[in-house]
C-alpha cells in the first residue's frame, strides 16, 4: 500500500504530526509498536509540566507558546479537558542559570513571573521549606498537561481526518531510494513519498538504517506519588514544581483528585535498552532514597509512598531536542532525544513536522534542534 506520508512512533511527537498531516490532506499511515498512549515509551504516568519562561534556554519560549496555543485549540475542538494552570513554581539559587534563564525568559517574552523569597515561599504554600540561599520563580500561566489524554486527543482527530494508523506494529526494516520510502513491519511492506521518525528511546536503531549515527542515550528514570495532605498539597492550592537544588533535580506536581503529591528527579538515572526489560521502581536503592531525601529537605511532612513507575527519557548530549530534515534524503523529517522535556511542545512539534513534510521549512525557529550541532 502507497501513502503520502509514512510517521514510525505515534507517540508524544508522532500521533501530533500524524493529526497534522492528516489535516493538511496528506494520506498518513502511522505505525506503533504498541497502542499509544501505552505505558511502554516516555509518556504515561498521567502528567506533564508545560513552562513558559523556560529555565533551559530562551530559544525555547517562542515554541511553548505556540505549544500551549495548539493546547488550548485541542481542548477546544475535542470538549476534553487537557491543560490545568495550577501554575508552575520553580526553585534555586538566584545565581543558577536555570532561574537566570526564567527571569530573563520572562522578560524578554513579557510572561508572567513572580520572584518571591524564600519566607515568601514558604509562607505562600506552607507544605515547602526552602533555605534562605533559594528563591522562587512562580509562572501563574503555566501548568499542567495530561499526558496520556493530550495523545488519545490526537488519535482521535487524526483517524477523523483521515489517517490510519497500525498499533502492534514494529518497523523493522526502512530504506530510502529515489525519493521513495519502503518501510516493513513484521507483517507487511508499505511505501510512501515522505518520511517522519519519531520513535523515542527507539530512535537509534532506525536512524542508523538510514545512514544516521546519532548521539541518542535512552535513561531510565523513575517517579512515584506519596500520600500529601490534601489542606496542604491539592492543585486548588498548590502548584506544580521544578527544584534546582545542591541535592539533584527535581519536579513534581500537587495532588490532583486525591492522586498524591508525584515526584521525579530530572537529572541522573541508568543508561539502558529499550527492547531489553527494565528494573521496575524500588528494585533499585535509590529509586526510594532519591526522593525521600528530596522530600525530607523541602516538604518535610510528605511521608508515606503509595507508589512509583519507572519511564524512559532519551538524552542528546547537550539536552537540546533533534528536529530537522535527514541531511540527504530531504523527504525524511526527524525528531528525537527529547531528553526528559518534550512533552509539553508535542503539539507544536507535530505542527513543526507537518509543515517540514509539505513546504521543507518551518516558522518556529528550529536551528537551536539541528543535526549539524553534532558534526
Ligand atoms: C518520568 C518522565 C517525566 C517527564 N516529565 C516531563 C514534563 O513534566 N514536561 C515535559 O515537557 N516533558 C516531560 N517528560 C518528557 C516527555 O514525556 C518526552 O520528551 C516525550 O514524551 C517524548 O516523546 P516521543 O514522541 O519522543 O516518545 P514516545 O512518546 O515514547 O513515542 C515514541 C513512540 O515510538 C514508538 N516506536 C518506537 N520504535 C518503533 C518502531 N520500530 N516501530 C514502530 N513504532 C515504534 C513507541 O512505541 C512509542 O509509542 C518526561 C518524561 C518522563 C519519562
Amino acid at each position: 500500500m502507497h501513502y503520502d506520508v509514512i510517521v514510525i512512533g505515534a507517540g508524544s511527537m508522532g500521533m501530533a504530526a500524524g493529526y497534522f498531516l492528516a489535516k493538511s490532506g496528506k494520506k498518513t499511515l502511522l505505525l506503533d509498536s504498541f497502542s499509544p498512549p501505552h505505558n511502554k515509551g516516555s509518556h504515561h504516568g498521567e502528567t506533564r509540566i508545560i513552562r513558559h519562561a523556560y529555565g533551559e534556554g530562551g530559544e525555547y519560549v517562542p515554541l511553548a507558546l505556540q505549544a500551549q496555543k495548539l493546547w488550548n485549540d485541542l481542548e477546544e475542538m475535542t470538549g476534553i479537558s487537557l491543560f490545568s494552570a495550577t501554575g508552575v513554581l520553580n526553585v534555586g539559587h538566584e545565581k543558577t542559570d536555570f532561574i537566570q534563564n526564567i527571569i530573563s525568559s520572562s522578560k524578554t517574552y513579557s510572561l508572567p513571573l513572580e520572584t518571591l523569597a524564600s519566607p515568601e515561599v514558604n509562607k505562600r504554600w506552607p507544605g515547602i521549606t526552602i533555605p534562605a540561599k533559594y528563591i522562587g520563580c512562580f509562572e501563574p500561566a503555566s501548568g499542567i498537561l495530561k499526558c496520556e489524554s493530550c495523545i488519545r486527543a490526537y488519535r482521535t482527530l487524526a483517524e477523523q481526518h483521515g489517517a490510519t494508523l497500525l498499533m502492534d506494529s514494529k518497523v523493522n526494516e526502512l530504506s530510502v531510494h529515489d525519493q521513495r520510502v519502503t518501510v516493513k513491519t513484521e507483517a507487511q511492506t508499505f511505501s510512501s513519498d515522505a518520511l517522519v521518525i519519531s520513535a523515542g528511546a527507539w530512535s537509534r536503531d532506525l536512524f542508523s538504517m538510514l545512514g544516521l549515527n546519532l548521539p541518542l542515550n535512552p535513561v531510565r528514570k523513575t517517579f512515584a506519588w506519596f500520600d500529601a495532605g490534601e489542606n496542604l498539597y491539592n492543585h486548588t492550592n498548590f502548584p506544580a514544581f521544578t527544584f534546582a537544588t545542591s541535592q539533584g533535580f527535581y519536579y513534581g506536581f500537587p495532588s490532583i483528585d486525591g492522586s498524591g503529591l508525584k515526584v521525579g528527579r530530572h537529572d541522573g538515572g541508568q543508561s539502558i535498552d529499550p527492547d531489553k526489560s527494565i528494573p521496575e521502581f524500588g528494585q533499585l536503592d535509590e529509586d526510594r532514597t532519591d526522593l525521600r531525601n528530596f522530600l525530607n529537605h523541602y516538604m518535610p511532612s510528605v511521608k508515606k509512598l503509595k507508589y512509583g513507575k519507572t519511564c524512559m527519557y532519551t538524552l542528546t548530549p547537550d539536552e537540546d531536542f533533534i528536529i530537522d530534515l535527514h541531511p540527504v534524503y530531504s523527504n525524511v523529517a526527524i525528531a528525537a532525544g527529547f531528553s526528559g522535556h518534550g512533552f509539553k511542545f508535542s503539539s507544536a512539534v507535530g505542527q513543526i513536522l507537518s509543515e517540514l513534510i509539505s513546504s521543507g521549512k518551518t516558522e518556529q525557529n528550529i536551528a537551536p534542534f539541528s543535526l549539524d550541532r553534532f558534526n
